[in-house]
């Protein structure tokens, strides 16, 4: 019986005492991924790579020069660059395309002796939250098939839940770690935005997108971020704090918190009823335990969901302007001029929704509509920003759920696109205010499928954050 583990201090106990090797791993990972080649979890596995690379890491191992990472097996996102491997975003517009560079991401965590397995099946362009707008076919949920895997990293989601690595990168723009992290019963963390380098992630919506982890484990992801955060010279957006040492520094809180929730989040008919139920027994326990959990109005509410989408439509208009033709992957054979190359190469590489949100961004920002628009979504997001900076003056940190329904049927709301960005009420605050946040399992609805629950809090809060997340996860 393979052995699998949940965090990598086990895998580091199991490598220590010669009950496993990097290799061995490696090989029971490749297996996992041929049985359950099914879910479609990965757009391309560097499995002869992968264990070539466990077999060094081994021999580092035993002369004592391994990174901190040694042992770990990390699946990325496919719109994550990784030197001399394809990286398509799923999309057939990259079709054929290489990595000239790795991102910083990628080049922190191989530092570190990690080890990359392969690249996962991802929402064109991390545009969805369902995995279903993939070029390359939606991914199934690992707890039941006929569900989605939630986007747009649902394939580093199922890659985790269904062992086909230990953790996986992926990206969150407005909850694309978050919530297949929740459908998928595992845990998924957005850093305050700026913490982590943006360099080399192909970009949807530059001013909201961040790498996070998905993992088994509190520590893990404490790990990750320690290993992936800090300045980078490549991305001018990266904050010069200094990293914290936040798995060395990982302990469970023994204070009393203040913590918000969302009445709404209750009383709202769009929520789910045992998703409602998992945060009322999660809010008794904490108040069991002496914290104060508090309701409280969030008064732009309504106003989060056209906010996000208004902005990132227009960053991704602008951001998706380079893929052309001429530039990057796909070529259209019809082409016959400079203007044919453009707009028969967009128009057949590109999927209905990526084209969709470059049409709406175009026109949020052209010259008519950019005061109605994306000048009034600006200043809607400072609102949201202050307000929730105060909520965070007051309360250590906000509870919700973060996707109002577990894991739905495939193809059940991929043809309404309002449905689809309304289920992105509780992840898009984070993205909007750019603080962390974090998913985290909560246990199994009455059809066996996970449910996740949210905190956020302040900028660079993480420490905090995961702290609690620990605590929150044996309360
Ligand atoms: N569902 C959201 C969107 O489509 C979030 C996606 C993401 O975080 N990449 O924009």
């Amino acid at each position: 019986m393979t052995k699998f583990y949940s965090s990598l201090s086990e895998i580091k106990s199991g490598l220590q005492n010669g009950k496993t090797t990097v290799e061995g791993l490696v090989k029971n990972y490749l297996s996992q991924i041929e049985i359950n080649a099914g879910l479609n979890a990965f757009n391309e596995v560097f499995d002869k790579e992968a264990l070539q690379r466990a077999i060094d890491i081994d021999q580092r191992l035993k002369q004592g020069v391994a990174g901190r990472l040694a042992g770990m097996v990390i699946a990325i996102k496919d719109n994550i660059c990784y030197k001399g491997h394809k990286v398509s975003a799923s999309s057939k517009i990259l079709t054929g395309f290489q990595s000239v560079f790795s991102s910083t991401v990628v080049e922190r965590l191989l530092a570190e002796d990690a080890i990359i397995i392969g690249r996962c099946n991802c929402d064109e362009f991390a545009m969805g939250a369902a995995n279903e707008t993939s070029y390359f076919g939606p991914v199934k949920n690992y707890a039941d098939p006929t569900k989605v895997s939630g986007g747009s990293s649902g394939g580093s989601a199922v890659a985790v839940q269904a062992n086909m690595c230990h953790a996986a990168i992926g990206t969150d723009t407005g909850g694309s770690v978050r919530q297949p992290a929740s459908f998928c019963g595992l845990i998924g963390l957005k850093p305050t935005y700026g913490h982590v380098s943006r360099h080399g992630l192909i970009a949807y919506a530059s001013s909201f997108d961040q790498a996070g982890t998905i993992t088994r484990s509190v520590e893990d992801a404490a790990l990750l971020l320690e290993i992936m955060a800090g300045a980078d010279e490549y991305d001018s957006t990266t904050s010069n704090k200094a990293v914290p040492a936040y798995a060395t520094d990982l302990k469970k809180p023994t204070d009393k918190k203040k913590i918000a929730y969302l009445q709404e989040s209750l009383s709202s008919p769009a929520v789910d009823d045992e998703v409602k139920n998992t945060l009322i027994n999660s809010i008794e326990k904490l108040r069991a335990a002496g914290h104060t959990v508090t309701p409280i109005a969030f008064e732009y509410l309504d106003y989060l969901v056209p906010a996000y989408y208004i902005l990132v439509m227009a960053e991704a208009s602008s951001n998706l302007a380079r893929f052309d033709g001429v530039h990057y992957g796909y070529r259209s054979k019809a082409a016959t001029d400079l203007a044919s190359t453009y707009k028969k190469s967009r128009s057949e590489g590109f999927g209905k929704e990526v084209k969709r949100r470059i049409m709406m961004g175009t026109f949020v920002l052209s010259a008519g509509y950019y005061d109605a628009y994306y000048a009034k979504a600006q200043k809607v997001r400072r609102l949201i920003q202050e307000k929730t900076d105060k909520i965070f003056e007051e309360y250590d940190f906000m509870l919700m759920p973060t996707a109002p329904e577990p894991a739905f049927d495939i193809g059940r709301k991929v043809t309404d696109p309002v449905v689809n960005y309304l289920a992105d009420i509780f992840t898009v605050q984070a993205s909007l205010s750019g603080t962390p946040a974090i998913s985290l399992p909560a246990g199994n609805n009455t059809n066996g499928l996970p449910l996740g629950l949210q905190l956020l809090t302040k900028h660079f809060g993480e420490q905090e954050l995961l702290n609690f997340s620990k605590y929150f996860l044996e309360l």
